[in-house]
């Protein structure tokens, strides 16, 4: 039994922010009570000084992508094709790719990342060094093998049965095991043929409880050659039952109504990826509209083609936008960010009875800011009026240089 002592902050119902000056008392990795300080013996760890918010939910982050991080100036099809795509080619070699994998899962813990749905590689070697240090380090991870029949270059092209075998054979190996579980995911469309989606959908129903993760809608040049490669997008993997309560799909910023509609009534939630939008110019994301329409939004980072790993600065990221929409856009308190940021993400990933808040019977999953003295942050905050305004200066000036510790199942990972 751990005694933790801090001023925790979560959203346990959106919107609604929740503070506790006090304890948590913590037993194997889970939350059994929660309190003021007076009603507890001495605390065994003592993280007073900043803010303890749950472990950040990153819904949507490509692995072999960290080394391309920066590639600004380009629309999403140059981007692939300049920066991330010979960049994920590098990833056949297996000590390239463990390297990466090391890097990768570190920056996500180093921003207080403790929950993330990762795009693979389209190497089953590599998709294994992820998963293995992911395990290493602690990491709560769902991913899986990146597969794609067309449009890449050649040495990232699979074919149907190959995939299938292939994903199979990661999941024995990985799905459940641990913290980890299997995604089945393929590109996105645009690079797989209708056979490769269909093998990707039998993989998914041989899978209990694996996630379907692809892409969507992310930009209008990309649409369109959906539209005429498949018909629509989101019918392209909604033709297939690719579509459910466990499926994410990143972007989502050029939606039909009906392709609305079409998420709302799977339960399928979108990954919200702002600096990504905004780096390669995608556009503003239509948070209203899929509010409007009943569809689940979480937060990603996008890594490479967003600009970092921390997920405040995507809900910073959001926020602009929205208020770039003008009227079109809905304002977004510092609840709905951490919400976004946390719950919602772990709600998007079927996880959200465990992870997400710090509520007692929830895993006891963690991120503590304590800006260096002296930063700006730490200044701002010691005059913060509130919970409230703690919580917009933690988005508007955090980052993972103030992040000092990190909890995954009430073990320290970090800090
Ligand atoms: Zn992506």
């Amino acid at each position: 039994m751990t005694l933790v002592r801090g001023t925790f902050l979560d959203t346990p119902v959106a919107g609604e922010l929740r503070t506790l000056d006090g304890v948590l008392q913590v037993e194997d990795g889970v939350v059994v009570a929660r309190g003021p300080a007076q009603d507890f013996p001495a605390a065994d760890v003592d993280l007073r000084g900043g803010v303890v918010l749950p472990g950040l939910v990153d819904t949507h982050v490509h692995y072999p992508q960290v080394r391309a991080i920066g590639g600004l100036g380009m629309p999403l099809l140059d981007w692939l094709d300049r920066c991330a795509l010979p960049e994920e080619c590098k990833l056949a070699a297996p000590a390239y790719a463990a390297a990466v994998a090391t890097e990768f899962v570190d920056g996500l813990v180093r921003a207080g990342t403790t929950t993330a749905l990762v795009f693979g590689s389209h190497f089953a070697t590599a998709v294994d060094a992820l998963f293995t240090e992911a395990a290493r380090v602690g990491l709560r991870v769902t991913s899986g093998l990146v597969v794609s029949d067309r449009l890449l270059p050649a040495e990232l092209l699979t074919d149907p049965a190959r995939a299938l075998r292939e994903g199979r054979e990661l999941a024995a190996r990985w799905h459940g095991v641990g913290r980890s579980r299997y995604a089945v995911t393929p590109r996105f469309s645009l690079s797989c043929s209708a056979e490769l989606l269909e093998s990707c959908a039998a993989l998914l129903q041989e899978l209990d409880g694996a996630v379907f993760t692809s892409h969507v809608n992310e930009n209008l040049a990309e649409v369109a050659a959906v539209e005429q490669l498949h018909g629509g997008y989101v019918d392209s993997y909604d033709e297939r039952a690719l579509l459910g309560p466990r499926s994410v799909l990143a972007h989502d910023v050029h939606p039909t109504d009906g392709e609305l509609d079409v998420l709302a009534l799977r339960g399928t939630a979108v990954a919200h990826c702002p600096t990504s939008n905004a780096a390669l110019g995608s556009g503003l994301f239509p948070l209203r509209r899929h509010r409007a329409a009943g569809v689940r939004v979480a937060l990603g980072s996008d890594v490479g083609a967003g600009t970092g790993f921390s997920l405040l600065k995507e809900g910073l990221q959001a926020y602009f936008a929205q208020q770039l929409l003008g009227a079109e856009g809905l304002p977004l308190t510092p609840a709905d960010l951490l919400h976004l940021a946390t719950a919602a993400g772990a709600d998007a990933l079927g996880l959200g009875d465990q992870v997400g808040h710090l509520s007692v019977g929830m895993r006891f999953d963690a991120v503590w800011l304590r800006p260096p003295e002296g930063s700006t942050l730490d200044v701002v905050l010691r005059s913060a009026a509130g919970p409230d305004d703690a919580l917009a200066k933690v988005f508007a000036l955090g980052g993972p240089a103030d992040v000092a510790g990190v909890w995954v199942d009430g073990t320290r990972i970090r800090g």
